[in-house]
């Protein structure tokens, strides 16, 4: 190419090559005529246009000339700025096309004319940036954008992500790729969302499809036909048709892009959660469900992240859960490691907004999968519109699970042989408004000692106790910092503390959350960090942390593939006793752990019903369920509660046995908890302990049935009563009422009655269980008396009803006396004071944490 007369190549605005530049340069004797043209055709965002275009300049020197509207190209996307310049003043300043006075293109002039500075490619806008820019609204946000360069020079010196701990694979695809490989395979589209997209493609001819279930459309009543569930044979979806994206490739070209353009978030444009759903995931969603695309898409993710440097990821999803997924996607990822040398581990994906109900299932299918050893993890993800607290059972109940297995105490018959560290990754800190769930996190963290890893953390209070729980258990961070300005959670990406998390010696890595649809990479990432206060030293200690991480995942993974090996000859094997074990927690009515054992049913008060008791009376009842967890066999029972509140009687029981848990972390001396919730609730906050959730249909009403059912169905186990109102009150007349039905048989119970005192009321816990007293037969009434205690009185009426009814519920010789139970309540009423007391310091010291009254902490 000669120098008079040359057209660069074409350059680009952002790293995402989404706006092209080009500059064409003409020598006139010793002047030189350049002429740049950018191609804003691409742009969805008229404000990043315009935002653009007013800060966006042509500079050689301190000469700077704005970028003009072509009028001749028709669409008038085309922006254009002519210069002729002495060839010595280019040869001296180069030549820059910068946004607010920073370079976004640099070219120097040499012996052969305008050529590009090497680092070039390090200046161009990054996703974040362009976001950010479309987004701002100020003169004031307009000027921090974009981020100095100062770091371009040396930015092949510097240490970009190696891992990607933090992407779903339902976002990692890059849009174009995705939508090839789907013409491809010959895939069919639903005409429905081509509509939404504004494409017109009902030329084209017709194929039927079968429905794709897209949860948040069938929550939000917007379901169109495509995304009914296909599991419901009540819905007609005999007129479902869909086009071939291959059709549309060739008929339409023009729609072709924009379809492309539809499956990734644009990178001049912030989606808020709503948006996301239905613009992006909607879209992707009849081609992410596609189970023809499933190797295929595993095989590209591994291409790309070897194209971008990235060693190890681990893709998040729910599709794990599924057998045909799993029959496909586990020898993909073999043999893409074989080809690629990139690892790709899976977390099994369970959405924290599901109900108790279909989280506990999900969690005993996992349970399973996780001996496989491409499965190292699981991941409580969605919106964060709970707090961590909604969901602690489900992660305590994994927790317990993993601790176990670090022990190596599951047998071998259960969910096979092998000693791991199971990660167990929490979203939290994505938005601000549950500030305290990365505190929760850390501290679950801290009591049970698993590997944690928090997604996201943008928001969270760093006080010095928290930071140092997280350091002293290992609890990584993972921060997501595009996908966060993509999705509007943060201003600017300097808003997630990188430097002080650092400085508070807490490790973490940068997560994608999605390359694909966020348009991100591991290049971007690391400017990301750098524009959060990085040093290019502080990248390379992070990329020592992703090695270190690796080093472990290895040798876990060699670990687990022994013992997978040894349990199942072949890959499908496997698969087909994961179906089978899948369909029993589908239909059974309680896991095998249960089998056998009696149910001890313990309700009333809560909330503000619990206020009114009086403190005593709560004391009791708290050194009661003290004594229970101490006197009876965890071989032999079970707790059973409902819902649980902050605060009342469950929650004394559920502090209870988390006390009784924690101090035997590491036996199998632990009380398995069940609770029993409406299926029209959504998630709810359940009791930590809770290890199994059994359902209810209907209203919260029929959940006192249900129970009473569940009770009689299993042997009749024993109900206290405590307090409580209206359901309460139920609760006590359907057990006491449950002989008049012919099928069933009378319920073994207490409730706590007191004595009548002088007043003519009785001196119980003030409530339902008090006040029917009076209607409900004498044997079932607890008092406490002159020589004998509430709680010791409770404790004695619960081993002669259960000696009456024949059901052998105690440890194993243990002194059931009345003097051993004064013994025993003494004992207790220490301990339980004590708890309190250093309940009430801890609080003291701690005032940021939210006063959930957990004496189990205490008791460690
Ligand atoms: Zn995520």
């Amino acid at each position: 190419m000669s120098a008079e007369d040359m057209t660069i190549d074409p350059d680009y605005l952002d790293v995402n090559k989404t706006f092209p530049i080009t500059y064409e340069v003409k020598e006139e004797g010793t002047n030189v005529r350049i002429h740049a043209n950018l191609d804003l055709s691409e742009v969805t965002n008229p404000r990043f246009k315009k935002n653009l275009l007013d800060h966006l300049a042509l500079s050689i020197g301190e000469e700077g000339q704005a970028l003009q509207r072509e009028t001749f190209d028709g669409e008038g996307n085309t922006y254009f700025a002519s210069m002729v310049v002495p060839r010595d003043t280019l040869r001296d300043h180069g030549l820059k096309l910068t946004v607010n006075h920073v370079p976004v293109n640099s070219y120097i002039w040499q012996n052969k004319g305008l050529q590009p500075v090497v680092y070039n490619q390090h200046l161009r806008m990054t996703v974040s940036e362009t976001r950010m820019l479309g987004r701002a609204m100020t003169e004031e946000q307009l000027q921090r954008i974009p981020y100095p360069r100062d770091f371009a020079p040396h930015f092949n010196e510097m240490r970009k992500p190696v891992t990607d701990l933090h992407t779903h694979l339902s976002s990692q695809i890059p849009g174009a790729d995705l939508v090839e490989m789907s013409a491809r395979h010959d895939a069919v589209y639903p005409l429905e969302l081509l509509e939404e997209m504004g494409i017109d493609a009902s030329g084209l001819a017709t194929y039927p499809i079968k429905s794709f279930r897209f949860d948040p459309a069938i929550y939000t009543g917007v379901a169109k036909n495509c995304e009914l569930d296909p599991e419901d044979p009540s819905q007609d979806k005999s007129k479902l048709v869909g086009v071939k994206i291959r059709d549309l490739k060739k008929k339409q070209p023009a729609d072709y892009k924009t379809f492309i353009r539809n499956m990734s978030i644009p990178v001049d444009q912030i989606f808020g959660p709503g948006d996301f759903d239905t613009k992006f995931y909607r879209f992707r969603n009849p081609l992410e469900k596609n189970p023809e695309l499933a190797r295929d898409k595993i095989m590209q993710v591994a291409e790309n992240y070897k194209a971008e440097g990235i060693k190890y990821a681990e893709l998040s999803t729910g599709a794990m859960l599924s057998p045909e997924w799993l029959r496909e996607a586990i020898p993909a990822i073999e043999e893409a490691e074989a080809k690629t040398g990139v690892k790709l581990r899976l977390l099994v994906g369970i959405p924290r907004s599901k109900s108790p109900d279909a989280v506990s299932r999900d969690i005993e299918n996992m349970k399973f999968v996780a001996q496989c050893p491409y499965i190292v993890g699981v991941d409580f993800l969605g919106f964060e519109s709970n707090k961590t607290e909604d969901f602690t059972a489900a992660i305590y109940n994994i927790a317990r699970w993993a601790q176990r297995l670090r022990n190596n105490r599951v047998d071998s018959d259960e969910y096979g042989r092998y000693t791991d560290d199971f990660v167990i990754r929490v979203h939290a800190g994505e938005n601000d408004k549950n500030i305290g769930n990365v505190g929760a996190a850390i501290d679950i963290a801290d009591r049970f000692k698993v590997r944690l890893r928090v997604g996201h953390a943008a928001y969270a209070r760093l006080t010095d106790e928290s930071t140092a729980k997280a350091k002293k258990n290992g609890v990584m961070m993972e921060f997501i910092p595009d996908s966060n300005i993509a999705l509007r959670n943060i201003r600017f990406i300097e808003d997630i503390k990188m430097p002080r998390w650092l400085e508070k010696g807490v490790k973490f890595v940068l997560g994608s959350d999605g390359s694909g649809g966020y348009q991100t990479s591991a290049d971007q990432l690391a400017r990301a960090g750098i524009a959060c206060g990085l040093s290019i030293q502080d990248l390379g200690q992070m990329q020592g942390w992703e090695n270190d991480l690796i080093a472990t995942q290895d040798r876990v993974f060699e670990d687990k593939k022994g013992a997978f090996d040894h349990s199942y000859k072949k890959f499908d094997d496997f698969v087909d006793a994961y179906d089978k074990h899948r369909n029993y927690v589908r239909s059974m009515e309680l896991p095998e752990r249960f089998e056998g054992k009696t149910p001890i049913l313990i309700a009333g008060a809560s909330g503000s019903r619990w206020e009114q008791i009086e403190p005593e009376h709560q004391f009791e009842v708290s050194i009661a369920t003290r004594m229970m967890t101490k006197l009876l066999d965890p071989d032999k029972v079970y707790f059973c509660t409902g819902r649980v509140k902050n605060r009342g009687v469950e929650k004394e029981l559920d502090n209870a046995i988390d006390s009784h848990n924690a101090k035997h972390w590491r036996d199998e001396n632990h009380f398995d908890m069940i609770a029993t919730v409406s299926t029209d609730q959504g998630p709810v906050s359940i009791a930590n302990g809770v290890t199994w959730v059994n359902r209810s249909r209907g209203d919260t009403n029929n959940v006192v049935s249900a129970v009473t059912r569940f009770m009689q169905e299993h042997g009749g186990g024993y109900s206290l009563f405590v307090g409580g109102a209206a359901f309460t009150r139920e609760f006590i007349h359907q057990a006491a009422d449950s002989h008049a039905y012919e099928d069933r048989t009378p319920l073994p119970f207490g409730m706590m009655t007191g004595d009548v005192g002088t007043n003519g009321e009785r001196t119980g816990p003030k409530g339902a269980a008090n006040s029917e007293a009076d209607v409900v037969d004498p044997k079932h009434h607890i008092k406490a008396g002159r020589s004998v205690t509430l709680a010791e009185s409770t404790l004695r009426h619960m081993r002669d009803t259960l000696r009456e009814s024949g059901q052998d519920v105690f440890r194993q010789g243990v002194d059931l006396s009345d003097d051993a139970l004064r013994n025993l309540y003494k004992e207790t009423k220490r301990e339980v004071a004590r708890e309190i007391e250093d309940a009430a310091r801890e609080m003291q010291g701690w005032t940021s944490r939210s006063g959930s009254g957990r004496g189990g902490e205490a008791a460690r």
